[in-house]
């Protein structure tokens, strides 16, 4: 049963020709879901093999152009493939106005509900969870019935705007899926702040934005975003399994110099590149 990152952009503000704005797409057992939709994301699904139609739910962690541009053009394709089952779009409660605003010009064409799911919270709250859970009982407003094995969990984060991390926790029934049940956090725009690293707390794979290198921590506070160094120390204070860096500014050339500065603080970590995949594993003892 498969728990697959794949990278579609891992660049910030500004695209190249061999990186694209952020947006990554995850499979859970046979099931495709979207995080951020960068400009060029469609492009980038296509050139993974990946399905429009299998996405179940796209989490848009913020407003700013380089993680929401590529949402746009994604629903009219999805559209054009005669897609009919609901979407479920996760994001910021200031998305709402945006998708209505497409809408009401796009919407026609569309041969699909959305089904738009504005985050609010201040403190993590879970936005999907196993239908089974659902039905013992557990309270939740907001919890979208998404979840066959998978519990997702929005967290905010410290931008310039409204911004969101998630953290997908997969779940498993001791008898039918006989392993230990794997977790992945991304934690998207963000500068650092102290109740950060408890959201993150123990994942196997966390994917931490990396701006800037250390050098220009003045930067990174400036706009708030993290550096190196600080994602790493998310890391490290989270108890992770795994560390991915990514959403580089376009200021940095050596990107494997980003990728030194972490490991001095947190062994594995690692850069990302667009395309790469991980097969998310457990790794820590719980
Ligand atoms: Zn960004
Ligand atoms: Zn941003």
């Amino acid at each position: 049963m498969e728990f697959r990152l794949t990278i579609l952009g891992s660049a910030s503000a500004l695209p190249f020709s061999d990186r694209n704005p952020s947006a990554q797409a995850l499979s859970v057992h046979g099931r495709l879901f979207l995080i951020d939709c960068g400009e060029g994301t469609q492009q980038r699904i296509r050139q993974e093999h990946l399905s429009f139609v299998k996405i179940e739910a796209v989490f848009i962690s913020h407003i700013h152009g380089d993680h929401v541009f590529g949402l746009f053009g994604l629903l009219s394709t999805m559209s054009l493939y005669h897609r009919t089952a609901p979407l479920h779009v996760f994001g910021p409660q200031n998305l709402g106005p945006v998708l209505k605003f497409y809408l009401s010009y796009f919407g026609q064409e569309l041969g699909f509900e959305i089904v738009f799911h504005p985050l609010t919270f201040k403190v993590p709250t879970a936005i999907v969870l196993p239908t089974a859970k659902l039905q013992t009982g557990i309270p939740s407003e907001t919890a979208a019935t998404l979840g066959k094995n998978l519990r997702v969990t929005a967290f905010p984060l410290n931008h310039k705007i409204d911004c969101y991390g998630y953290r997908f926790d997969e779940v498993v029934t001791p008898r039918r899926n006989p392993w230990k049940p794997r977790s992945y956090a991304y934690v998207s725009d963000t500068a650092p702040f102290p109740e950060l690293a408890s959201y993150v707390a123990g994942v196997d794979l966390l994917y931490h934005e990396a701006t800037y290198p250390a050098s220009l921590k003045d930067k990174a506070e400036q706009y708030f975003h993290s550096t190196s160094l600080q994602a790493a120390e998310c890391a490290r204070e989270a108890g992770v399994g795994r560390l991915l860096i990514g959403h580089y500014s376009s200021r940095i050339n050596d990107i494997a110099a980003l990728g030194e500065e972490c490991r001095s603080v947190f062994a594995n970590s690692s850069t990302v590149e667009d395309g790469d995949v991980f097969e998310i594993e457990y790794i820590r003892e719980q």
